[in-house]
C-alpha cells in the first residue's frame, strides 16, 4: 500500500476484507476508494482455487470439493458437519510422496506442494460457505492429500495467517496436523512449542508391518517415532491422538493390539481408529465391526483410550484422495 502511495491502514481494510467478511474478489471491497480496488484488480491475484466438483453425502452431512489450482492440478476438501462441529479436511499437497499403500493419495503419487494461501483458500472457502448458514468452521485437521509435514514451512504459514487475531481469528488448538511420523519434522514442531494439535498415522505396532504398509517406516521406525512423540508431549503438555485405519486380518489382530498397547504405556495419548476404506490400488479390506471392538476392548484394558470412528462420506468418495484419483 506503501508503495502505491496509500495510507498503510488500506492494508489492514483489505486483511479485514478477506478474512472477517470472506470477500475474494476486487469489487466487493466497498470500505476502500474505487481507485485501489481496480490496482487490486490489476495488480493481485484473489482466486487461488476454482472450484471443479462438489459432492454432497445422501445424509447431507459431508460435502467433498474437488479445487483445480492455477496450473491445472486438483486438490480436495471435505466439510464435516456434526452435532455440535463442523470439521474441515484440507490438503496440504497435491498428491503425496510417501507412498502409503491403503491411500488413494500414496497411489497417485507426489505433484507438488500447496503454497500457503492455497492451504488457506481452502479453509476461506467453507468459511464462506458456512457464513451464509449463520455456521462458523470449528476444527480444521490437515488430513487430505498431501504430508504436510513434508511442506512444513507453507502448512505452518497457512495456520498463522488464519490464526491472526487481526484476520481470521481461528484458534491454533483447533487445528489438527496428521503425519505418517516425519521424526525431524515433530522434533522441529515439538520444539516450536504450538497448541496446535498432532495426530500421528501408525497403523501398525511392529516395524516389518509398518513398513510394509507406510515405507516412510524404513528411515524413521516406530521406537524413534515414539520418541520423537513423547518429545512432543513433554513440550507441550498436549495429547497425540495415533490412527490407524483398522484393515481385517491385517493390523485388527489381538496380537496387534496388545503389542501396541505395550509401546503406548504410560504415554499421553488416544488411539483414533477407523476401518479402512478401501482403494483400487491396495487389496486390503475393512475390519469387521466384532474384530474393531475386540481391538479397542484390548487397548482400553492396558489403559489406552480409543475410540472407533465412523466413516463419513464413503458414497462420495471422501476418503483420502479417493475422488481426485477418479479423474
Ligand atoms: N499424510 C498425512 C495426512 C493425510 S492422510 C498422514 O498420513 O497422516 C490422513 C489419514 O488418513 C492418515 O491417518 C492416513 O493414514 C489415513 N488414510 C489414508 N488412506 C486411508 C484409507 N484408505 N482408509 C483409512 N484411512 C486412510
Ligand atoms: Fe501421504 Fe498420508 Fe496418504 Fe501416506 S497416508 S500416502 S502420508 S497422504
Amino acid at each position: 500500500m506503501s508503495e502505491w502511495g496509500e495510507p498503510v491502514y488500506r492494508a489492514q481494510q483489505i486483511w479485514q476484507g478477506l478474512y472477517r467478511q470472506y470477500w475474494s474478489s476486487p469489487e466487493q471491497f466497498t470500505n476502500i476508494p474505487k481507485s485501489v480496488r481496480m490496482l487490486l484488480a490489476e495488480n493481485l491475484e484473489f482466486k487461488a482455487l476454482s472450484l471443479a466438483t462438489t459432492l454432497n453425502s445422501s445424509d447431507g452431512q459431508t460435502v467433498k470439493s474437488l479445487f483445480k489450482l492455477p496450473d491445472g492440478k486438483s486438490i480436495e476438501a471435505v466439510l464435516m458437519r456434526y452435532e455440535k462441529r463442523n470439521t474441515l479436511c484440507i490438503s496440504s499437497q497435491a498428491g503425496c510422496a510417501m507412498g502409503c499403500v491403503f491411500c488413494a493419495t500414496g497411489q497417485m503419487g507426489f505433484k507438488r506442494h500447496l503454497s500457503s494461501g492455497e492451504i488457506v483458500a481452502q479453509v476461506m472457502y467453507y468459511a464462506f460457505l458456512l457464513h451464509g448458514e449463520n455456521a462458523v468452521v470449528t476444527n480444521v485437521v490437515l488430513m487430505g492429500m498431501g504430508e504436510p509435514f513434508h511442506n512444513y514451512d507453507n502448512t505452518l504459514a497457512a495456520i498463522d495467517r488464519l490464526n491472526d487475531p487481526q484476520g481470521y481469528n481461528f484458534g491454533a488448538r483447533r487445528f489438527t496436523i496428521s503425519t505418517v511420523g516425519l521424526v525431524p519434522a515433530i522434533r522441529r514442531f515439538a520444539a516450536e512449542k504450538r497448541q496446535v494439535n498432532l495426530a500421528i498415522s501408525l497403523h501398525a505396532a511392529d516395524d516389518d508391518l509398518r513398513t510394509s504398509m507406510l515405507p516412510v517406516n524404513k528411515r524413521y521406525p516406530i521406537d524413534d517415532l515414539l520418541a520423537a512423540c513423547r518429545e512432543y508431549i513433554a513440550a507441550t503438555g498436549r495429547r497425540v491422538t495415533f490412527e490407524w485405519a483398522l484393515i481385517n486380518e491385517v493390523n485388527d489382530t489381538p496380537e496387534q493390539a496388545i503389542l501396541l498397547a505395550n509401546k503406548l504405556k504410560g504415554m499421553l495419548c488416544h488411539v483414533n481408529a477407523i476401518p479402512l476404506n478401501p482403494t483400487l490400488g491396495y487389496s486390503g479390506q475393512a475390519t469387521t465391526h466384532e474384530r474393531a471392538e475386540k481391538f479397542k476392548q484390548i487397548l482400553n484394558g492396558h489403559g489406552i483410550p480409543c475410540t472407533i470412528r465412523l466413516r463419513r462420506g464413503i458414497d462420495i468418495q471422501a476418503g483420502c484422495g479417493q475422488l481426485a484419483s477418479q479423474l
